[in-house]
């Protein structure tokens, strides 16, 4: 069944259409490829093509360079539900959109706009961002991948793991300690794919997300030319502040999707499953938690409607997105693990939707900063 929300009203009739168009999109294209994308552990680059080439990739970006010049978040958090909603199992549109998009339009000057953008836009060149290395995750400022200035280069050496699409990215945003005279503090780079000294580790086996390629990356004096820096030197950690506020809610977003649909598929679940001769769900200890959880979805809509409408007018503080990222992940995970629980041990089984709902979502509250990390920051705010 369909669980009724409060009216939502941060959408209009034209981001309702693109959602339409979306829907079938993915219904028609993704969903076919679904079992083929989880055996590979990746995304077909033919699909992400296929995505771009009807606009769901990049869309920021100016119309010059591939993309539709629409820069508002609403068309973003569309994206980011329908794939959640139907469990494509990927990172990839969140990644593009939300997260590494952003560096390319906004940090950019004319001539990288102009070389790197048409390439995302058209699905051609794939994208990624690699703060996280072996040994700094929640803290960056211990980041230890260094880019020594030399000449008309940097020369880039370290090593960065848990990096989403790190197999197939063709250009990597990579945060290292700039090592310059005058400059501290983090830098951000465009590695590309045939720079020499650039190369994969492993392909991270994961407990869920499991179409979507996770990876080690190494840099070995790889030669960046001064052209491929992403705005000031030594201001690296400011721009990755700025633009983790979206990543943060783009995950929110992602959680109460996942968290409403899992709740519809155990609503219909416990009609049909009987024990001592009634539904299980008519149980008042199961039909209270439903109803809690039902609850709990509706009023967490709400709020984060109204963090989607602030976010796509430039208001919203980056300690609410972190706060809205936390609350909606917890939220999400206490939905799923309910509602795998209410499937009994159908629900532990990966041929039921519940399962690979409930394996996919853990890891939301653990990347994009743990959830530990966003009550610091929301903690922070409050002046503590
Ligand atoms: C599937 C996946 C995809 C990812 N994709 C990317 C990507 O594309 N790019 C990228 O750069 N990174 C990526 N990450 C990395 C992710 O952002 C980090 O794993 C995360 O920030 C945590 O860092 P860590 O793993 O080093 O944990 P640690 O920092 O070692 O933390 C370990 C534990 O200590 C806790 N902790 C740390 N500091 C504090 C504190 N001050 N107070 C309280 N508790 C604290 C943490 O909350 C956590 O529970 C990804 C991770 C995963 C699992």
């Amino acid at each position: 069944m369909t669980l009724a929300l409060p009216p939502r009203t941060v959408f209009t009739d034209e981001h309702e259409a693109f959602r339409s168009a979306f829907r079938t999109f993915l219904t028609r294209e993704a969903l076919p490829r679904r079992d083929t994308w989880l055996e590979a552990g990746v995304i077909d680059r033919d699909f992400w093509r296929l995505a771009a080439a009807q606009g769901f990739v990049a869309f920021a970006a100016p119309v010059e360079h591939g993309g539709v010049g629409v820069d508002d978040f609403r068309f973003n958090a569309v994206i980011d539900e329908e794939v959640a909603l139907l469990g494509i199992g990927t990172d990839a549109f969140t990644l593009t959109n939300d997260i590494v998009g952003p560096y390319f339009t906004e940090l950019t000057n004319d001539e990288q706009k102009a070389r790197w953008l048409p390439g995302i836009t058209s699905g051609e060149q794939v994208v990624a961002i690699a703060m996280s290395e072996p040994e700094a995750g929640s803290d960056l400022r211990g980041i230890r991948t260094t880019a020594r200035r030399d000449g008309e280069h940097y020369v880039l050496d370290g090593a960065k793991t848990f990096i989403t699409s790190g197999i197939q990215a063709d250009l990597v945003v990579v945060a290292a300690q700039v090592d310059e005279p005058g400059v501290t503090g983090l830098g951000l780079f465009v590695v590309e794919r045939p720079m020499p000294g650039f190369s994969r580790g492993r392909k991270l086996d994961k407990l869920g997300r499991l179409a979507q390629d996770t990876a080690e990356l190494v840099f070995e004096s790889v030669e960046v030319p001064l052209s491929n820096l992403l705005g000031e030197a030594g201001r690296g950690l400011h721009a990755m502040m700025g633009n983790l506020a979206q990543e943060r809610l783009a995950m929110a977003v992602t959680a109460v999707a996942n968290a409403r649909r899992s709740l519809e598929i155990t609503l219909d679940y416990v009609r049909e499953r009987r024990a001592f001769g009634r539904p299980v769900g008519s149980f008042q200890a199961n039909r209270f938690t439903l109803a809690e959880l039902a609850t709990e979805l509706r009023v967490g809509q709400v709020y984060l409607d109204s963090c989607i409408d602030r976010h796509a007018a430039g208001s919203l503080a980056a300690a609410e997105a972190a706060g809205a990222k936390f609350w909606a992940t917890e939220l999400e995970w206490k939905v799923v693990d309910a509602c795998l629980q209410l499937h009994g041990g159908y629900g532990y089984m990966t041929e039921y939707e519940i399962a690979t709902r409930w394996r996919d979502a853990r890891v939301q509250r653990i990347y994009g900063g743990t959830n530990e990390i966003m009550r610091e920051i929301v903690g922070r705010a409050l002046g503590l």
